[in-house]
């Protein structure tokens, strides 16, 4: 019977004392089990010396081995998307570089597709988080307003540790979009996803790429990639003040009309000026944001730069 192939897409941004440790847990985990393994791995413009221990790794010969460099840093949808093209495998799943996802975790994955037919890919969620309450409130609600607002089902803790059959990788790499928000077009794609629970480790060495201001405008360009609720609030709100204005009108007529105004209304006016100058701006923000991102989709430039694929095999790419 043919052997199924493997391929691990591993990520990387300034990860060089995790990846030695990566890769013998890698190992370990696959040294007796029948699949034939890929790995590729993806150098996100990392300024440490994660290059030089990739090119380490490339010495050994256990597993066929890829590590594609970027000219500079595109962000892990990027990688990800890098890694997707990329990978050959039968089966292809991500995992982080820092070993917050463990390899041996890949195994029940595998069994899961292996065991069913029906399921396509697998996905792991964060059952308990080592986050602070605050910052797993903030991102429960993200997942509930997305799963609200856009027409696509957002799993709450769903992370980017996942498994895909080749049919999977296929679709997610059909859509060529520049603003990738990978969480929303794992769902978009469809297909049937079994999702399983884990408990992410701390962080094996070095320090997370994203900090809470990043998290929050990858949530809101995870919003405008998946939703245009945005615009609807903008315009529902226009009609509203508008509505609110002609009433306000109607008040004014009456009174010049039928009564005597003794005071100007002056801070009446500036408040409503202000209001409504206030509205329109956040009105335009939101259009803004929508036009911004017109604007560089039709640029159509490459989602990321490589400067050199390296493989462990004779043949390069
Ligand atoms: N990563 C990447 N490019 C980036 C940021 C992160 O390839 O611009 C990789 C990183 O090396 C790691 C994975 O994406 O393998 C997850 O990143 P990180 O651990 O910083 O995120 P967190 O686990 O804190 O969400
Ligand atoms: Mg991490």
């Amino acid at each position: 019977m043919k052997k199924t192939k493997l391929s691990i897409v591993i990520p990387c941004h300034n990860e060089a004392s995790n990846i030695e440790p990566l890769y013998k847990e890698i190992y370990d985990t696959f040294k007796t089990r029948n699949e034939k393994i890929e790995l590729v791995f993806i150098n996100d413009g990392s300024k440490d010396t994660t290059l030089k221990e990739l090119k380490n790794i490339l010495t050994k010969k256990d597993f066929e081995i890829k590590v594609i460099s970027f000219t500079r840093n595109f962000g892990k949808d990027a990688a990800m998307y890098a890694g997707l093209e990329n990978a050959t495998g039968d089966l292809v799943c991500i995992i982080d570089a820092d070993l917050q996802q463990r390899p041996s975790l890949i195994v029940p994955m595998i069994e899961k597709l292996e065991e069913s037919e029906e399921y396509d890919s697998v996905c792991y969620y964060q059952e308990n988080r080592i986050e602070s309450h605050f910052v797993t409130w903030l991102k429960s609600s993200f997942y509930k307003v997305m799963s609200k607002i856009s027409d696509i089902e957002f799993v709450d803790g769903a992370s980017d540790f996942r498994l895909f059959r080749r049919q999977v990788v296929d679709s997610i790499l059909s859509l060529k979009e520049s603003n990738r928000f990978s969480k929303g077009i794992f769902s978009w794609v469809g297909y049937n996803t079994c999702y399983l629970p884990y408990t992410p480790e701390s962080r094996r060495y070095g320090k997370s790429s994203y900090s809470m201001g990043k998290l929050i405008v990858y949530a809101l360009s995870g919003i405008i990639s998946f939703s245009t609720l945005p615009l609807s609030i903008a315009t529902v709100g226009g009609v509203v003040s508008a509505a609110i204005c002609l009433l306000y009108i109607l008040i004014v007529i009456f009174q010049k009309v039928f009564l005597t105004i003794d005071v100007p209304g002056y801070p009446t006016l500036l408040v409503t000026i202000l209001l409504i100058g206030s509205l329109i701006l956040c009105c335009l923000g939101i259009i803004g944001e929508y036009v911004a991102r017109i604007y560089l989709e039709t640029k159509k430039r490459p989602l990321y730069v490589e400067k050199e694929i390296l493989t462990n095999k004779k043949e390069t790419k």
